[in-house]
């Protein structure tokens, strides 16, 4: 038996065991099976209910024992008194029935007790087995407590993962659509419903093919889906620049998709995430490049053309007559100055709009300037009789910028006020201070601008086609003023009606920081 024993127990602690008995023999011999197997158990023996109760209260143990029948009360009654400590109990014996009642109230074991006390060979046993069992639930209770905080943790952590993600995809300012294999939208982002006029509800009813339709601008025949060219080929797909995406509302949209499959650690692809950029700007901006490319180009060729068909005449006839000679070559004259101010007028406007040139930014005289403008282009306004006039305010405060530029934008304005006002008209020139702003007005009482030309006045090569016959220009002045009012962290507006005059009024910021692109 003591053998047995041995082998079972796993570790050399001492036990911490109560025994429960009123009978002084049972006792007894508890006492003596400890002493005789060297039970290592540090052990008491309560001989009552009342016993146990005030022990208890104290103490802990590692297995409690015990008997049913006590004096002062029953096991049941001990039972209350254990918390989660095991217990074993012990009947008198053939009392089968209250040993399972006692199972079924939470003892670990029962044993029925014999007068030869035979019961006590296999105590150790049970004892031991006992509180392992008791360690295992423990431990297994641990295990149980640490894997519900684990799911609560991770449970947490993918949510604010879930957040993080639904943030960041609605904060890109591209749009993020994503499908399953089956080609079912799981993902719709903020941009992607904005630029589809879709909901993502609505999106998830339809397939993705119904929601996102990419036509050809060229060929305006619906494009391969990006989605089934991933499929198709399990590699990463982008669109062409030429892609257009119809909007449920039939708005079109210039985009630019890259899709690419999601594919699970195996290498399956379970799906595709497209993103979906909007490209209006960057193709507006490629079609103003092209554009300007192909009106520098023409506006360069028309006069050279004509100079070279004019001394190509001349050349060809040396007995031109002497007077057709100097029409022609007052004509060539002109033209190459026209060819000189659109090239220098190009040269202006890149060199402005590249910050190639370094402006200064130095206190100036506007009155000053404005002088030397008028006194530049006296002779010019004498030529049609046209009356110059000046209204310069008092304590305009000071202007800040580069003076060959300022004086360059009223001359520009100046200038195109004298040639579009017929003879015996009148241009004025006003300055005054309105608040932090110094405002610059230059009118003219000549031909004026159509309303439906205003908006263009300022791009580049734009010349009213009325009024700019035999009236020679570039179509580049207001545009380099409009750069150089810009420069000045200003505004310029303009008001005009036909027959009746134009007004160009500049706002320039004075003293303030404003005044800093410079
Ligand atoms: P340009 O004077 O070389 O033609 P601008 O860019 O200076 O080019 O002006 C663009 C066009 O705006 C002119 O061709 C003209 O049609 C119109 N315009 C500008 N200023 C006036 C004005 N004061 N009165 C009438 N039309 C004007």
């Amino acid at each position: 038996m003591s053998c047995q024993l041995g082998d079972k127990i796993t570790d050399n602690k001492t036990y911490k065991v109560l025994l429960v008995e009123d009978d002084k023999l049972d006792q007894m011999a508890f006492e003596r099976l400890v002493k005789e197997q060297e039970l290592a158990y540090d052990y008491r023996i309560a001989g009552s209910y009342a016993q146990a109760k005030s022990i208890l209260d104290s103490e802990k143990f590692d297995v409690v024992i015990t008997d049913y029948s006590l004096g002062d009360g029953t096991a049941f009654d001990v039972f209350n008194l254990l918390g989660d400590m095991p217990v074993i109990c012990a009947t008198g014996a053939g009392d089968q029935e209250t040993a399972v009642k006692a199972m079924k109230a939470g003892a670990y074991d029962y044993m029925i007790k014999d007068f030869a006390h035979n019961y006590l060979k296999v105590l150790p046993q049970v004892v031991e087995k006992a509180i392992n069992h008791k360690k295992t639930k423990d431990a297994l209770k641990e295990y149980h407590d640490n894997l519900e905080t684990l799911v609560k943790q991770r449970t947490e952590q993918l949510a604010e993962e879930k957040e993080l993600l639904a943030v960041t995809l609605s904060s890109m300012s591209d749009g993020v659509i994503a499908v399953d294999a089956q080609k079912r939208i799981i993902l719709f982002n903020k941009v992607a419903e904005d630029l589809t006029g879709w909901s993502f509800n609505d999106a998830q009813t339809k397939t993705v093919d119904d929601v996102l339709r990419i036509i050809d601008d060229k060929t305006k025949k619906v494009v391969q889906s990006p989605f089934d060219k991933v499929l198709d080929s399990g590699g990463t797909e982008s669109g062409t620049d030429r892609d257009v995406l119809i909007a449920k509302d039939g708005s079109r949209y210039p985009v630019y998709a890259t899709a690419a499959p999601i594919r699970k650690e195996d290498g399956a692809i379970i799906g595709v995430v497209m993103v979906l950029r909007d490209v209006a700007r960057e193709r507006e901006i490629d079609r103003m490049k092209t554009d300007f490319v192909s009106s520098v180009s023409h506006e360069l060729r028309t006069p050279l053309t004509s100079i070279k068909a004019y001394t190509a005449t001349i050349l060809r006839d040396p007995n031109m007559p002497e007077q057709v000679r100097n029409e022609f070559l007052t004509i060539v004259n002109e033209e190459s100055d026209m060819l000189k101010n659109l090239i220098e007028g190009l040269l202006e406007i890149s060199r402005i709009e590249s910050g190639a040139v370094k402006f200064s930014r130095e206190p100036m005289d506007i009155t000053t300037v404005i002088e030397q403008v008028l006194a530049g282009l006296q002779h010019f306004a004498d030529k049609t009789n046209i009356h110059l006039k000046t209204d310069i305010g008092d304590e305009l405060g000071q202007l800040q910028g580069d003076e060959g530029k300022i004086q360059s934008m009223i001359m520009n304005l100046v200038n195109n006020a004298i040639k579009f006002t017929q003879e015996n008209g009148e241009v004025s020139i006003s300055v005054r201070r309105e608040g932090n702003e110094l405002v610059i007005i230059v009118g003219d009482n000549g031909m004026g601008i159509p309303k439906e030309a205003l908006p263009r006045i300022f791009d580049r090569f734009y010349r009213v086609i009325q009024s700019g016959k035999g009236i020679p220009g570039t179509g580049l002045g207001l545009a380099i003023v409009k750069d150089i009012v810009n420069m000045h962290a200003g505004r310029i507006e303009v008001q005009s009606e036909i027959g009746q005059g134009t007004t160009f009024t500049v706002f320039l910021p004075l003293n303030t920081q404003a005044a800093l692109y410079l």
